[in-house]
């Protein structure tokens, strides 16, 4: 239940969606692969699924080479691409019927369409066309579409999207559930959602990976480096005074008689700042240390 890709590129006409990229993903993991819009998220896991051939560079899955062992590829991946598609017309039991044809002999269907409906919640709904369900049902059904086959593997492509935020939650509890047994890649723009469910997060930005970590370590390592710290004197200060602090890089005014001042990478800066004030014979009302979130930590990796 592995995926490794060595040094995977992709252009499309001259543009570089993918440039060398490398990474594996092992057996059990939950990936988070987040990025802006255009990254490349899509790209990459079109050719993790063989839906597209990357320009250079090789993937395994499972030890197979994707270009040329597609359809054992397929056997152990399932794919929720993006934008989720699905017909319309169809009735969610009929559709789910027709995507197990496609991957297990004719006697094992009926059960295990009945199986998928249940594990996927959809038992309520079975009986309606897809065209009539809301999205967060729909978004089950093409997860159900991608668990027909029990799959390994599971590359969901931003699975959460357009849905409302009691459907992102149920989703992602579902997503949560099935990963206890398999190998998860999903991709996804929202921070909160790495955090929510996953144990390992790949930052992408225009086409390179900028970031591999836990989403804890994410936060410590990137956010620890340069601190901010947001200060209250009694009285105005000026700012450029302020970025003459030992140690700071920067120095904003909030609002009032509040500060935000960042230290250099490495350096905390507290005691500069108080010295700062006494040498200046400023009382320091408050000091507190800004912690990044990951959502600050992914802005200041991917702009
Ligand atoms: P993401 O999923 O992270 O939003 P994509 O993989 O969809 O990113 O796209 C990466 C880049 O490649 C984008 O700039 C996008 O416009 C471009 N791109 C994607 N698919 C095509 C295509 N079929 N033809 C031309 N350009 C494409
Ligand atoms: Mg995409």
């Amino acid at each position: 239940m592995s995926i490794i890709i060595k040094n995977v590129s992709k252009l499309y006409g001259k543009q570089k969606a993918l440039d060398n990229v490398s990474f594996e993903i092992k057996s059990g993991e939950i990936v988070g692969f987040l990025g802006p819009n255009g990254a490349g998220k899509s790209t990459m896991m079109k050719i993790i699924t063989g839906f597209i051939p990357p320009n250079e560079g090789e993937i395994f899955v499972n030890d197979y080479n994707v270009s040329e062992n597609s359809l054992e590829v397929r056997k152990v991946v399932g794919y929720l691409p993006e934008h989720n598609p699905l017909y319309l017309d169809m009735y969610v039991k009929e559709y789910l019927g027709f995507v197990a044809s496609l991957h297990i002999p004719k006697k094992g269907i009926k059960q295990r369409v009945k199986d998928i409906i249940q594990l996927t919640g959809l038992t309520i709904e079975q009986n309606k066309k897809i065209g009539a369900l809301s999205k967060g049902y729909r978004q089950r059904t093409g997860l159900a579409q991608a668990l027909i086959h029990d799959p390994d593997i599971l590359i969901l492509d931003e699975p959460t999207t357009g849905l409302d935020p009691n459907q992102i939650v149920e989703i992602r509890n579902l997503i949560g559930q099935i990963g206890k047994e398999k190998t998860v890649m999903l991709s996804t723009h929202i921070m909160q959602e790495v955090e929510a469910i996953c144990n390992r997060v790949i930052i992408v930005d225009k086409g390179k990976i900028v970031a591999d970590e836990t989403p804890d370590s994410i936060k410590k390592t990137r956010s620890d480096k340069s601190m901010i710290v947001i200060v209250e004197f009694d009285r105005e200060v000026k700012t450029e005074l302020l970025s003459k602090i030992k140690g700071a890089v920067r120095a904003e005014h909030h609002k009032e008689n509040i500060w935000l001042i960042q230290s250099e990478v490495n350096n905390d800066i507290r005691s500069n700042i108080f010295n700062f004030a006494v040498e200046n014979k400023l009382a320091v009302l408050s000091m507190q240390k800004q912690e990044k979130s990951l959502e600050e930590v992914f802005k200041m990796l991917t702009s």
